[in-house]
């Protein structure tokens, strides 16, 4: 039977995951005896598609069908097969913003089990679901939701991005003169249909820029009165010497980018103090903070520093989180968010990830970084909030001295 790490190949070496030890993606999900999981987003991005996911061997094997699946014996609905997904990301329901990789809004259409049509004597589902894929040609059954009844996937041209067709056999559920995909509107997991989903405000994240994509209008600009839910960096205020007084802690300033770091277990975006994303020139730790993502099974909002570290290697030195999954950060006090970056990364093998260091003690930190000819330190008050594109007292940065003097 294969294992695991050889269904995740793919999503594996898409996302490189070669420089960690774990297991790559998020860890299986406890196999129910006999019941196999599916899920169908509906995802609105560049093109409309829903994602079909079945799982099988503690991933989900996906495809994107553009049209949807059809009740209709005579439709068959193109299915392109993509990379094996997480189960975690099957509760994925939210908006991502335009100009992200993905950009749109994602629904829940259809959840359930599902269970192969004809499994040879002696033969698990699982079994069988994996002969069929194999031979190209997969029949079961759907005991969703909104999805019943017996369809067929059946592959058409195989090679890296391999195409499928996405049948539905005649049955008792099967029905001609419908079109499920235009009756069914609304989330299967919350009601909401995708204009509602897009407009719940506490589960958009966005940049405030335009992430790349061409033609796009740009995003809301720093500072604009409803940046509740806008992400753009808190830019330290100046200082000239170590605070008097609170509690602080204290980390190095590189003179690196600092960058707001958008991730999902899809893709990650680095975007720099003037808008750029800068992901594809720091491929491996994007491609690390995506592995992340998929590893704890959420996608957050990091505040960091892209600079060398001691030994002239590039790093994402992670200084602040403003999302963690769905729990926005930005009004929580320092300590707060400290825990929350704290458990994201703890006892996770990091290569170009960086934790930050708890250093309490400002003046010999300073004392470091002058000798190491860094440019100087940052201190966050414990209780001060990250306040998006305003410098406050709570984040300073001060000037390491200079070396001779
Ligand atoms: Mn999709």
């Amino acid at each position: 039977m294969p294992r695991k790490s050889s269904q995740l190949s793919e999503y594996r070496r898409k996302r490189d995951f070669r420089k960690t030890a774990e297991p790559a993606g998020a860890p299986a999900a406890p196999q129910r005896a006999g019941h196999l999981a599916f899920v169908i987003q509906k995802h609105a991005a560049s093109h409309l598609h829903y994602d079909l996911r079945l799982e099988l061997d503690g991933v989900m094997k996906s495809w994107a069908v553009p049209k949807g699946p059809s009740l209709n014996p005579a439709h068959k609905r193109l299915a392109m097969q993509v990379e094996d997904h997480p189960v975690e990301y099957n509760t994925f329901e939210g908006t991502i913003p335009r100009g992200e990789y993905g950009g749109g809004t994602v629904m829940v259409w259809d959840r359930g089990t599902y269970r192969p049509d004809e499994p040879m004597q002696g033969e698990s589902d699982a079994d069988a679901v994996r002969r069929g894929l194999r031979a190209g040609k997969l029949s079961f059954t759907f005991h969703g939701e909104r999805l019943r009844g017996s369809f067929a996937l059946v592959r058409t041209d195989g090679g890296p991005k391999p195409k499928w067709l996405l049948l539905k056999h005649r049955d008792a559920d099967a029905a001609a003169g419908r079109e499920i995909t235009e009756e069914v509107l609304t989330s299967v997991a919350t009601g909401r249909t995708m204009d509602e989903i897009a407009a719940e405000r506490d589960r958009v994240w966005r940049s405030n820029r335009d992430g790349g994509e061409g033609g796009e209008e740009p995003a809301d600009a720093p500072g604009t009165p409803d940046a509740g839910d806008v992400f753009v960096p808190m830019p330290p205020a100046p200082a000239t010497g170590l605070p008097a007084d609170g509690d602080w802690t204290f980390q190095p300033w590189r003179g690196g980018v600092h960058v707001l770091a958008f991730v999902t277990a899809d893709a990650a975006h680095l975007i720099d103090a003037s808008g750029r994303d800068v992901a594809g020139r720091h491929a491996d730790i994007a491609r690390e903070l995506v592995s992340l993502a998929a590893r704890t099974g959420r996608h957050f909002v990091l505040d960091g520093e892209l600079a060398d570290d001691d030994g002239g290697e590039p790093a994402f030195f992670a200084s602040d989180i403003l999302l963690d999954g769905d729990r926005p950060l930005m009004p929580e006090p320092w300590r707060e968010r400290r825990a929350a970056l704290q458990s994201l990364l703890r006892r996770r093998r990091l290569d170009r990830i960086r934790r930050p260091e708890p250093v309490t003690d400002g003046a010999a930190l300073l004392r470091r970084v002058s000798r190491a000819g860094l440019p100087g330190i940052l201190a966050r008050r414990l209780d001060g909030a990250y306040t998006p594109g305003a410098r406050t007292d709570a984040l300073i940065r001060i000037p390491a001295p200079r070396r001779d003097a």
